[in-house]
């Protein structure tokens, strides 16, 4: 078997917003993702995923962040224990990059997106301050070369003329595959997309997820999926994390989740998916818990309709109820049958 390109383990990060208010964002998550492969993070709003993403490239502020335990380990080696100096020389923006969900704030609009594109990858494989005098034309020439490329595997057409464009010349669907391409562009081995196509409408969103999935099966780049849609991750995803209030609550390869939904949580968002053929949608009734202050044991206890004093009191450990497909509920026991 092979090891995993990433793997997060018991990862709890807090944010202290006074002495005594403590935002308790992510507790000891768990997941991994295998060299390759599409793993989606899946929950509702403020359920932590964008937290667990901004751990993983290590921009999470601080204070008023606190990483209280855990390690991100990448290729073997731990994040959690590397030095910003390190992070910026040989992960961020190089072996780990970001799409990120707005396409309008993460482009510079005083500069062509030529101009950001090729400062993206100057700085790729530079390992001093000193890298801007080293800039030959030589280098730009063939740094502008493979973008040309790269905004034609995007289908951005006419490049050589685009590169000397402004972002707010193109549309929403072009930036996003603007970004694609600036991600892209230093090889990466793992690239987190947060959201990236949710501004976008469905057509355009469509467009935007077979482009990506072509272009990381292509390259063998594993991602990392942000996203609160389950219709986004059947269409794209090898296998899925579900998240809860900053646990996480379930795992699995996407078939397998989707035809054996374990976890109480997961059955509900899956009840929860738009049905022509129903007149009523259908919710999970009751609110998300404040991370302030929590719920013990299960945090989806206060919602689930199965809670009982262990689960109010108790994490689930997490067992296995298929290949590869794990659950953290008490509903089963050790050897993933279900209790009752
Ligand atoms: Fe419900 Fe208990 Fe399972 Fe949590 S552990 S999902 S509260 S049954």
């Amino acid at each position: 078997m092979t090891s995993p390109l990433l793997e997060v383990k018991d990862l709890t990060l807090h944010f202290r917003l006074d002495r005594h208010v403590v935002v308790e964002a992510l507790d000891r998550v768990n997941f991994f993702i295998n060299p390759g492969e599409i793993l989606g993070l899946v929950g509702e709003s403020g359920c932590g995923k964008t937290t667990a993403a901004r751990a993983i490239l290590g921009v999470v502020p601080s204070p008023p962040g606190e990483l209280v335990s855990g390690q991100i380990l990448f290729q073997g080696q731990d994040l959690v224990q590397m030095s910003p100096r390190q992070l910026n020389t040989t992960i961020r923006g190089k072996a780990i990059t970001m799409i990120p969900q707005d396409t309008i704030a993460s482009l510079n609009p005083l500069f062509t997106v030529g101009t950001q594109m090729l400062d993206i990858m100057r700085w790729k494989g530079t390992q001093t301050p000193t890298f801007w005098s080293r800039y030959s034309w030589k280098r730009k020439r063939q740094h502008r070369s493979q973008l040309i490329d790269m905004l034609r595997q995007v289908q951005i057409p006419t490049p050589e003329r685009q590169l000397r464009k402004f972002p707010h010349e193109f549309s929403g669907g072009q930036r996003q595959r603007l970004l694609i391409a600036m991600a892209l562009s230093t090889h990466p081995d793992l690239l987190i997309a947060d959201e990236p196509t949710t501004a976008l409408d469905v057509t355009i969103q469509a467009q935007i997820l077979q482009l990506l999935k072509r272009l990381v099966r292509n390259r063998g780049v594993s991602v990392l999926f942000i996203t609160h849609d389950l219709g986004v991750v059947a269409r794209l995803c090898d296998r899925v994390t579900v998240m809860y209030a900053g646990q996480e609550m379930e795992s699995a390869p996407t078939a397998s989740l989707f035809s054996q939904p374990s976890h109480p949580y997961t059955q509900k968002l899956l009840e929860s998916l738009p049905d022509p053929g129903k007149e009523e949608m259908a919710g999970i009734p009751g609110v998300v818990p404040s991370l302030i202050n929590p719920p013990q044991g299960c945090r989806f206890h206060t919602r689930c309709e199965f809670a009982d004093d262990t689960c109010r009191q108790e994490r689930p450990p997490a067992v296995c109820v298929a290949p590869q497909h794990t659950v953290r509920c008490h509903l089963y026991d050790a050897q993933g049958k279900r209790r009752r």
